[in-house]
């Protein structure tokens, strides 16, 4: 029901898409596809990013992609993360990709010199991220930016086990319709939720979703979290299998800490 509703309001926004850009074009010399529909599967895919818009180009010919496969990563001292969140309000938005949840003012991320402040966190199913070439049930991606615009994005990855307490508020009233918002109840603290325990692989990477943008520090938790069967089949049942595939590493080398 709910996937029918969509696919046919993608196919109207495809169609006015395409006409407006007949239209633009037959006035301008380009017609740039800045918000072009992409998708996990079929048309719009992930094989075809990098072919839907002149802006996500980096899909297909960035060579610092994510996500990766994590093996044989180099073992070094890498500069501790220091977590300076706070309680926050939060809205749980379905942003048609995931379900995405906007902090107001959570704090920020210090690794060293660098202080990127916490935007939000999303989930995959399963995690876009596979360690030794397994994939976990699911991963939440912890966005900051630095007030220079550079994105650092920390992984948590889920198994199943028993409830997650911290993420009930979320998983327990999650937005079944596209671009729907429900502002949460109380607040919400992402150091909770990460926990203590932040030995962490490091690289670089990108964007997993379009424009594939590159530029981005990952830093992917060793040590997972939990979260029920029932906490997992509600999202599933709005996003299930939206991780992009598993990109090449190529040049790269993947750091992790003791
Ligand atoms: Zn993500």
């Amino acid at each position: 029901m709910n996937k029918k509703k969509s696919r046919i309001r993608i196919s109207g926004f495809k169609l006015t898409q395409i006409l407006l850009c007949l239209f633009i074009a037959a006035g301008f010399a380009s017609c740039k596809h800045e918000n072009a529909h992409w998708a996990y599967g079929g048309d719009s895919g992930p094989e075809q990013w990098g072919d839907l818009s002149t802006d996500f180009q980096a899909c297909k010919l960035g060579k610092n992609q994510s996500p990766i496969d994590i093996s044989n990563a180099k073992t070094t001292d890498l500069t501790a993360l220091t977590l300076n969140y706070q309680d926050t309000p939060y809205v749980v938005e379905n942003n048609g990709h995931s379900i995405q949840i906007n902090l107001e003012n959570a704090g920020n991320l210090t690794i060293g010199e660098d202080t990127y402040k916490l935007l939000q966190f999303h989930f995959h199913n399963p995690s876009e991220e596979a360690v030794d070439g397994q994939r976990f049930p699911l991963v939440a991606h912890f966005v900051h930016k630095s007030d220079a615009g550079d994105l650092a994005v920390i992984a948590l990855f889920f198994t199943t086990g028993k409830e997650n307490a911290l993420l009930k508020p979320v998983f327990s009233n999650l937005p079944a319709e596209e671009k729907e918002s429900l502002k949460g109840d109380s607040a919400i603290n992402p150091a909770s939720i990460l926990g203590n325990e932040l030995a962490y692989y490091a690289y670089n990477g990108s964007l997993t979703t379009p424009p594939c943008s590159e530029g981005v520090r990952w830093i992917v938790l060793k040590k997972p979290t939990e979260l029920s069967i029932e906490q997992l089949s509600a999202f599933k049942e709005l996003y299930s299998g939206n991780a992009r595939p598993l990109q090449p590493l190529n040049a790269r080398q993947v750091l992790q800490s003791r």
